[in-house]
């Protein structure tokens, strides 16, 4: 992954996350307090005038993802921004700060430190009905699943929207939702929406 894929990555999060906030806020409406969708474009469309397009050069792989991090802690608010924040944030540790490309197996260290720093965070854990039953197999299945990389993120969009539709039938155990107790069921978590959209975003700018 370059740093121009990363920039696009984000770029790809904010389209698909404005494309779907309507969604994401009737999801949350039902299971927390409607506010995931305004809440995540709010902090993508600060990160969107983080590199303007006219620019030369961005800066290199660390320094970005800890803008990104220090962005979406400030400007989202809600669960979601501190743990999507923190996490990018701790994350960056992973990146090169003097290099603009890191290679698959960088790809994927600086994910997993992304997903355990949220799982850490939001001590959630996959069957929780939260983003980490989207993050947490994804990152696994990039890791572990048999093929080329290419062809392992490839199926990542097709596993991703399986993952987030699975949330529906589970209770949430963290987050907003948890206080409804069994009325959590039936509905998809909001968070797990978003992180599926992430990964789309990834495969299609990395793949
Ligand atoms: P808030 O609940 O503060 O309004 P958002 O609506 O932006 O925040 O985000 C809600 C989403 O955050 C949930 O759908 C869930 O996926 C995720 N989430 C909430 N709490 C946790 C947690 N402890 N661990 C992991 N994810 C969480
Ligand atoms: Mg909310
Ligand atoms: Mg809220």
């Amino acid at each position: 992954m370059t740093s121009d894929q990363f920039r696009q990555l984000w770029m790809c999060f904010a389209d698909q996350v404005s494309a779907y906030t309507d969604t994401l806020n009737d999801l949350d409406r039902a299971i927390g307090d409607g506010d995931h969708g305004t809440n995540l474009v709010r902090g993508l469309n600060k990160v969107r005038t983080l590199w303007p397009s006219g620019e030369l050069s961005v800066p290199h792989l660390q320094e970005m993802s800890k803008q990104v991090g220090m962005t979406l802690l400030s400007t989202v608010g809600g669960a979601s921004g501190a743990l999507w924040g923190s996490g990018l944030l701790k994350a960056a540790g992973e990146l090169p700060s003097q290099e603009d490309v890191i290679d698959d197996d960088g790809v994927i260290s600086w994910i997993e430190a992304l997903v355990s720093n949220i799982e850490t965070r939001g001590k959630a854990q996959i069957g929780d009905k939260t983003m980490v039953d989207v993050m947490r197999p994804a990152v696994n299945w990039l890791k572990d699943a048999p093929g080329p990389f290419r062809e392992r993120l490839e199926a990542l969009p097709r596993l991703t929207t399986q993952w987030m539709e699975s949330t529906k039938d589970l209770q949430a155990k963290r987050g907003r939702a948890a206080y409804l107790g069994a009325r959590s069921i039936g509905h998809i978590d909001p968070g797990s929406f978003s992180a599926a959209l992430w990964w789309q975003c990834l495969s299609k700018v990395v793949a």
